[in-house]
């Protein structure tokens, strides 16, 4: 299959967890406009400077923004065969200029109930030397890297409450969109990391 994946659902469903499978599976590269920004933000670049009130406030990075990094960053040669993108599109803006710039070939939608993020989110914690996601009860981290763990700035109950509802005004209607094209896949995000991931990857063996 040579066009991208979209891994589409909330903020905390597990997409950027459930990516590394896909990607080892698929053997396309993940590309999370999350950890884009993120990383131009601890850089400091003109990009980051734009985004840093937006993503601590919990709301979306203007579109011809994103727009623009995802343009340049399918230009690398790594992204010839489609990639596997966590977190984008999220406007059908977006979704629009992506039908321009690439095939997208399938959906995959992780479904969480909005309760269950919070606690999700709240616990969520990341190894800045392997990228590797942990939660404090659900997905424990080894006790030698306790102390280099990190909690994303915007992990925090406000802010998830308000990253949830922009994620129901802006992006939940992008799932029906993508329907309407025959290209969405459903799956039960609420069972642990090896249940949902199991669910994810017989989804995308029928690709
Ligand atoms: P994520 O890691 O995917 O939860 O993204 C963290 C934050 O980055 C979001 O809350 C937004 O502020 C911003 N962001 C990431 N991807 C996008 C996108 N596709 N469109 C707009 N903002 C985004």
């Amino acid at each position: 299959m040579t066009g991208s994946i979209v891994l589409f659902g909330p903020p905390g469903a597990g997409k950027g967890t459930q990516a590394s499978l896909i990607a080892e599976i698929t053997g396309k590269p993940p590309v999370s406009t999350g950890d884009m920004l993120r990383s131009a933000l601890s850089e400091g670049t003109e990009l980051g400077v734009e985004a840093k009130a937006f993503m601590e406030a919990g709301k979306l990075v203007p579109d011809e923004v994103i727009i623009g990094l995802i343009r340049e960053r399918l230009k690398e040669p790594d992204a010839s065969k489609g990639v596997l993108f966590d977190g984008f599109p999220r406007t059908i803006l977006q979704a629009e200029a992506l039908e321009e710039i690439t095939e997208v070939s399938a959906v995959i939608s992780i479904e969480v109930p909005d309760d269950e993020i919070v606690e999700r989110i709240i616990g969520r914690r990341m190894d800045p030397v392997t990228g590797e996601i942990y939660h404090v009860s659900f997905k424990p981290a080894p006790i030698e890297i306790h102390d280099r763990l990190v909690q994303r700035k915007d992990d925090t109950e406000e802010t998830v409450r308000s990253r949830l509802d922009g994620y129901h005004k802006q992006t939940k209607p992008l799932g029906n969109w993508y329907g309407e094209r025959g290209l969405l896949i459903t799956i039960d995000g609420t069972g642990s990391i090896l249940e949902v991931g199991a669910l994810v990857t017989s989804a995308v063996n029928t690709l």
